[in-house]
């Protein structure tokens, strides 16, 4: 549980402004989707929020505590990618396990948690096999529930459907929406594709040339006048 705060976040690559003066607030609980143009700052956004980029300039906070400066393994985030991010030569069960296994978690309180995050997304009967013998939405789901297993307080999402076929990402769409009624997690999504933010959203962020250009529900920023 925890509210993410950005206050004035700014991101400099030599001359280009990735990011600009951006101030965001994603209450306890709450799904934000960055929506617009591919390199508009989204990515570079969730990036700093997760740590894996530096900060030019700004605060960002997560649960009251400013996490500039901590890496990300320290945040108590969770990220899922586009490409899955998976260990090809582990099992999905050592997948699920590998960064609670890290985190010296007890072998016996892993298992509960897999148990649990399979039952929630329906992976149960894949547990022995390896990532190339999944499907797309399947190693996604894996993904996911990377992140499940280990309950983090926010949740950050890069663009996780973009490399599966179009009736794969539509199915996957009404899946995470459903998920989000049994996962209440701070969220941050990052996409390109307008339906997935308004279908997920409970707010959306449109972002063009680093900067925030509007803040909605999917109904204000989208509803024909
Ligand atoms: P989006 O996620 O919206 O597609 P990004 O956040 O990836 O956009 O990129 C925002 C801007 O920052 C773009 O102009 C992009 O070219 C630039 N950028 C992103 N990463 C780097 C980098 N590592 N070095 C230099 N420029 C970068
Ligand atoms: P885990 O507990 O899942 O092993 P770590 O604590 O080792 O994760 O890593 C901390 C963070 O590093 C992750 O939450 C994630 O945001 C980031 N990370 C993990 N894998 C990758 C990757 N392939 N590329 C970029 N960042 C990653």
């Amino acid at each position: 549980m925890a509210e993410v705060k950005l206050t004035q976040v700014n991101k400099r690559y030599g001359p280009v402004h990735a990011v600009h003066d951006v101030d965001l607030t994603v209450a306890d609980e709450e799904f934000v989707v960055l929506v617009g143009p591919s390199g508009c700052g989204k990515s570079t956004t969730l990036r700093m929020v997760a740590g894996l980029e530096e900060i030019s300039g700004g605060i960002i906070e997560i649960g009251g505590r400013v996490v500039n400066d901590l890496p990300p393994r320290d945040r108590d985030i969770a990220m899922v990618f586009q490409n899955y991010a998976l260990y090809q030569h582990m099992t999905v069960y050592d997948n699920l396990a590998f960064g609670l296994r890290n985190r010296k978690v007890p072998e016996a309180d892993i298992r509960k948690e897999i148990d649990r995050a399979a039952a929630i997304l329906g992976i149960e009967p894949l547990m022995g096999r390896k990532p190339k013998q999944l499907s797309g939405g399947q190693q996604q789901r894996v993904a996911l529930g990377r992140c499940i297993v280990r309950n983090p307080a926010v949740f950050l999402f890069d663009e996780p459907l973009s490399n599966l076929d179009a009736k794969l990402r539509a199915q996957m769409r009404i899946e995470l929406k459903e998920l989000r009624t049994r996962v209440a997690t701070t969220s941050i999504y990052v996409t390109h594709d307008q339906v997935e933010a308004m279908t997920l959203g409970d707010r959306i962020v449109v972002m063009k040339d680093g900067l925030v250009q509007q803040i909605g529900t999917p109904l204000q920023l989208y509803r024909t006048p």
